[in-house]
């Protein structure tokens, strides 16, 4: 049986460089300015990935985990308010530069309340860990809240946190609950990623 991928090239995973999870490591990339890494969901399915980030986490069917290198990371390795510039990943507003986006892709149709049908996974949030411990490592980015946050968190200090179209909320909840979204979930998750990070460094 052969599956038809109508996705647009630029969401396929085989658009781009990809590696099974156990196999992937920062060791191939170009060293340089990076300060700061942001984790994310894309809001979308399993398997549409997303020019931008930089990585993106995919789950196949079957359930294998994949990490596509959905843009080139020397792209934010400058000050991307210049004028003129060549694109880059836009990931988190107004803090591009000199800083990489990782994705989870999953969170299709979620909302606090309810995952929806692409709800983070224990197994997709471990491998959100493990990229972001090993680009923490290859770049020498400390694992601390000024310089890896989640989306959330830096909507939260720029004021633009919550679950409305315009405002963002990943990665505040790792489960769904009915409680109203607070923002000291943003922190304590951060927290949770940052510590989750720190073990995979070791
Ligand atoms: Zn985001």
């Amino acid at each position: 049986v052969t599956r038809v991928d109508e996705r647009k090239p630029e969401n396929r995973i085989e658009s781009y460089p990809y590696w099974r999870l156990d196999v992937w490591s920062a060791d191939h990339l170009p060293k340089g300015r990076i300060e700061r890494i942001y984790t994310h969901w894309s809001a979308r399915e399993y398997e549409s990935v997303f020019p931008a980030y930089h990585y993106c986490i995919a789950m196949r069917p079957g359930g294998e985990i994949l990490v596509v290198e959905t843009n080139d990371v020397r792209a934010n390795m400058r000050d991307v308010r210049v004028a003129g510039g060549a694109p880059y990943a836009a990931h988190t507003f107004g803090r591009n530069s000199f800083a990489i986006g990782i994705s989870i892709m999953a969170m299709s149709h979620a909302t606090p309340e309810d995952f929806g049908p692409h709800p983070l996974t224990v197994p997709l949030v471990d491998a959100l860990c493990r990229v972001g411990a090993g680009l923490a490592r290859h770049y020498g980015i400390a694992i601390d809240p000024d310089h890896v946050m989640s989306h959330a968190e830096a909507a939260l200090h720029d004021g633009y946190f919550g679950s409305a179209p315009e405002e963002r909320w990943d990665i505040a909840r790792l489960r769904p609950h009915r409680a109203p979204l607070e923002p000291y979930e943003a922190v304590e998750t951060g927290d949770m990623l940052r510590a989750a990070m720190r073990e995979h460094a070791r």
